[in-house]
């Protein structure tokens, strides 16, 4: 076992709320667009191409749920979607990728920024690290944000089945390291595959229960 584990209680909550409708509400580009706050929100982030779109089809089951660009980096947009009414999950724009990434890297903090700012219904960011690439610095960067903004992230590996069993199990050591003295992070590493749906099910699991408090 290299992740949290969960009771089966906790899995059936999680299956349970991932098995209402999850419909797109609205995308905003700007803070003066954003929806009013209303329940629980969950953000996701991480770099373009991180595995961000599958990640949220695995959990919400469908095949086309995430509206992504086909361009990595283009997407300057957050995504509402709503999940039966009782959470919302933001999708937050993709960031580092390298042709814009100076530019790319201010717009995304200072959008991210800006739904963060006081955002009660804001629960958890999940952070998602590639787990072929680990950290790399634009996430350092992302998370040094989040901290400031004490806004709790937890890290979501994606992708885990590129990897091997060492290797997943060395990276959750080192990854557990890194996070170790920030503020805002949550300890618990969680790590997912959308094509196995590895973690899927404890990822669901995670979501409900802080959907719950
Ligand atoms: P996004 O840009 O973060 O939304 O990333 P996508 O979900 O579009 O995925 C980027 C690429 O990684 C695509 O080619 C996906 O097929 C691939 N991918 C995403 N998740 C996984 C996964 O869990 N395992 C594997 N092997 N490939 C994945």
């Amino acid at each position: 076992m290299t992740g949290p584990e969960y009771s089966e209680e906790a899995l059936e909550r999680g299956r349970r709320l991932f098995s209402g409708p999850c419909t797109f509400m609205l995308g905003v580009v700007s803070a003066d667009a954003l929806p009013a706050e209303a329940g629980a929100e969950i953000a996701f982030a991480g770099r373009s191409n991180v595995g961000k779109s599958s990640l949220l089809n695995a959990l919400a089951g469908r095949k086309n749920l995430a509206r992504a660009s086909n361009t990595p980096g283009r997407t300057q947009e957050i995504n509402f979607f709503d999940l039966g009414g009782v959470l919302r999950l933001v999708d937050l724009p993709g960031y580092g990728y390298a042709q814009a990434a100076r530019k790319d890297a201010s717009r995304w903090s200072r959008l991210t920024r800006d739904f963060m700012r006081g955002r009660a219904a804001l629960r958890r960011t999940c952070l998602l690290i590639d787990s072929r690439h680990g950290l790399k610095p634009a996430d350092l960067d992302v998370m040094s944000t989040l901290d400031s903004a004490a806004a709790s992230y937890q890290i979501v590996l994606t992708k885990t089945d590129k990897i091997k069993p060492d290797a997943l199990a060395a990276l959750i050591e080192e990854t557990s390291a890194a996070i170790a003295r920030r503020p805002a992070a949550h300890p618990a590493i969680i790590a997912t595959s959308a094509v196995t749906a590895a973690g899927i099910a404890e990822l669901r699991a995670e979501l409900a229960a802080i959907a719950e408090r």
